[in-house]
């Protein structure tokens, strides 16, 4: 049978795995929905972006178109041969005021060299720290007649580490012949215009970011949210996946950045912004931070967490009801087998037919369980008003009790009527009168009749054993036991009450019978003898006409007393009637049986009977007949009979004398 603790172990277990089910399931819910919301970020930055890029791209072709337009205007190419800077300035000017996205303008003569500049910042292309690189790209648009437009990295000159990204074109400028008389030469500054696609996004809750190769150089400033810092260096990512490693698009770069300074994650994708070379100098990146999508993801989390919460709370009840109907079911099992035992020590209890027997069936009982080392009985000495033990259950052991008589006063199960605990433990006091090695103990007493007969005492070799479980199992076994043992007493003092002759002490002929049927059973199996004295009292009629009936009753009971003192202790004395008895002599031969019948005669005979007469005390004699088994009778009839017929010879013989069935003459002294 599983114990407490086998169940004990397999709830834990049940509870364990429940309990991992439901974090593995609250980390689903939770990764699949924020993957689902992340991959909806991601596809709307990757969106974002290409709209940024191709936004570039339209400005880009717009400035080109615009450019070679204007290429062809006979008014540029008038001043051009002119070299009329002051006129070209207007020109430009008014251009300007058409595509304020330009942000620079310059005419350049044939040469490359500048003749006239316009725009918002003021000649950063041409005046930058790659100017040489910018002056031998227009000096191959010029020579090759060719639009040429790209992007490039621009250190901005005099103002420290500061850098810019500009979108130019250049288109040169040709006479109607065909040679080149010049060119026009028109930058965006896309840190200017990153503000652009900023305004654009910003109302899709994205930044946009423009980095060199290893700094930030710009940011869309609107945005208080977004705290890339220009001029500081790129974050790893970035540097690594897209100029490093040259990936074009970085899909969902989760960056985490301190610079930001707050603990939300950005979401950054990223585009290589490269030269007229095909060499990156730079990126354009969208910043993504979705408070909706942060917000919804955090609902989900803690919508997540009540889940696994609820399911964990579910979990430990399930458990914790399994646990319980398991131990009620286990509690049921040992209850009914403890009421199994129980019946089968009633059963069995009810059926002993001794007090002992019953002791023995309970020793029996305890001796199963482990640690019990001892078990005394100790029955109430009514004389001396004390307790001494009675039985035990380990004989060997009972020598250092069993001197003790345990005094009735100093008895708490006695005094009290209850029973008495000792576990050991500090709050215990031990009693007084008990000597022995156990660790602890319990007295109960047998109450028979609402008064303590006795006193169980239970030893065992375990400290705090006798739990209050134990103790009332203990109970009910005494419980059991004392009707029984009450019932035993009253049949024993019955029977004694039944078997006994109420005015001679001795057994009466009921009795007689019984015994000698049970004498006749033993002798048949052996080879046993046993003789029967029938004694009759002689001219008792006359007796008791002349001294009364009192009298007479005085000098049967005498008479009986007499018998019964000169026989030995396991023969028996039965009043069979009137003034004659018999005497039952077991183990005897007719031979020995005649010597008890003589030795009784001459007892009577000089039976002392001045109580009734002290001056002149009378004298009373009486008649034996004996007859023996199986040799006069082999059963008690006839047994009885053949005595009977041996009394009847006596008698007439002349009385006061011995006769053996079946035997004429009176055995003299010398012959037995
Ligand atoms: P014997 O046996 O010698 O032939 O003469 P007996 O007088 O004893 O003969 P019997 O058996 O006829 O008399 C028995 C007498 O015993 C009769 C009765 O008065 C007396 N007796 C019987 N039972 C009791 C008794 O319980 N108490 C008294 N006092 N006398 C009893
Ligand atoms: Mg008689
Ligand atoms: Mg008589």
């Amino acid at each position: 049978m599983e114990d407490k603790k086998g169940y004990m172990k397999k709830a834990v277990l049940l509870w364990f795995i429940l309990f991992v089910i439901s974090m593995a399931l609250g980390f689903s819910i939770y990764s699949n929905f924020s993957s689902r919301i992340h991959a909806n970020v991601f596809e709307s930055m990757n969106n974002n972006l290409q709209f940024a890029e191709s936004t570039y791209d339209v400005f880009m072709n717009q400035m080109k178109m615009g450019m070679i337009q204007a290429s062809v205007e006979p008014a540029i190419k008038e001043l051009l041969l002119k070299k009329d800077a002051a006129a070209l300035r207007d020109l430009l000017i008014e251009w300007e005021k058409q595509r304020y996205y330009v942000n620079e303008w310059y005419i350049v003569g044939k040469d490359g060299s500048i003749i006239s500049s316009a725009g918002k910042k003021k000649e950063l292309l041409l005046v930058s720290g790659n100017k040489m690189k910018i002056q031998a790209i227009i000096e191959k648009a010029l020579s090759t007649k060719e639009v040429i437009s790209g992007t490039e990295l621009i250190r901005i000159d005099g103002s420290g580490d500061q850098f810019t990204l500009i979108q130019y074109v250049i288109v040169p400028v040709l006479e109607n012949e065909g040679d080149t008389i010049g060119g026009i030469v028109t930058a965006m500054n896309l840190n200017g215009d990153s503000n652009i696609i900023g305004k654009i996004m910003y109302d899709t809750g994205m930044y946009s970011v423009i980095t060199a190769k290893d700094r930030i150089i710009a940011s869309s400033l609107e945005s208080g949210l977004y705290k890339f810092n220009t001029g500081t260096g790129l974050p790893e990512d970035i540097s690594e996946e897209v100029l490093g490693k040259g990936v074009p698009f970085i899909k969902g770069i989760e960056i985490y950045n301190s610079r930001m300074n707050d603990n939300n994650k950005y979401f950054g994708a990223f585009r290589p912004i490269k030269d007229i070379e095909g060499n990156t100098i730079g990126t354009q990146g969208i910043i993504y931070y979705d408070r909706m999508a942060e917000a919804t993801l955090k609902q989900i989390g803690s919508f997540t967490v009540i889940v696994v919460v609820l399911l964990i709370s579910v979990f430990s009840i399930i458990a914790w009801l399994y646990l319980k109907t398991q131990w009620l079911l286990l509690k049921e099992k040992q209850v009914s087998s403890r009421l199994g035992i129980m019946k089968k020590f009633s059963d069995m209890v009810r059926q002993a037919s001794s007090e002992d027997e019953v002791y023995d069936m309970l020793f029996e009982l305890l001796k199963k369980k482990n640690n019990i080392t001892q078990v005394v009985v100790m029955r109430k000495n009514y004389d001396s008003n004390n307790l001494t033990v009675y039985k035990s259950l380990y004989n060997d052991k009972i020598s250092a009790i069993k001197d003790i008589y345990v005094s009735e006063e100093n008895c708490l199960a006695v005094k009290g009527g209850k029973e008495f605990t000792y576990n050991n433990t500090n709050s215990d006091i031990a009693c007084n009168d008990f000597s022995s090695e156990a660790e602890s103990y319990i007295c109960l007493p047998i109450i028979l009749g609402g008064i303590v007969s006795g006193v169980i005492q239970i030893h065992s070799d375990r400290k705090n054993f006798f739990t209050s479980d134990l103790v009332s199992m203990i109970k009910i076994y005494i419980d059991t036991i004392t009707p029984v043992i009450s019932n035993l007493r009253l049949v024993d003092s019955l029977n004694s009450l039944a078997s006994v002759d109420t005015l001679t002490k001795v057994y009466n002929r009921r009795y007689l019978e019984k015994y000698l049927e049970q004498q006749i059973i033993i002798s048949k199996d052996g080879s046993l003898h046993l003789c029967v004295i029938m004694i009759d009292i002689d001219f008792f009629k006359k007796f008791n006409d002349t001294y009364g009936h009192d009298a007479g009753d005085y000098v049967l009971m005498h008479f009986a007393d007499t018998l019964k003192y000169n026989v030995r202790e396991g023969d028996v004395v039965a009043r069979y009637g009137g003034e004659e008895f018999v005497v039952v002599l077991s183990r005897t031969d007719i031979r020995s049986a005649y010597r008890v019948a003589e030795k009784l005669r001459k007892k009577v005979e000089n039976m002392s009977l001045i109580a009734i007469s002290s001056e002149d005390p009378p004298n009373i004699t009486c008649s034996l007949g004996i007859s023996c088994y199986p040799l006069h009778g082999n059963n008690i009839d006839k047994l009885i009979q053949s005595a009977d017929k041996a009394l009847y010879e006596a008698k007439n013989s002349g009385r006061n004398r011995t006769r053996i069935f079946g035997e004429e003459k009176v055995w003299e002294p010398e012959e037995y």
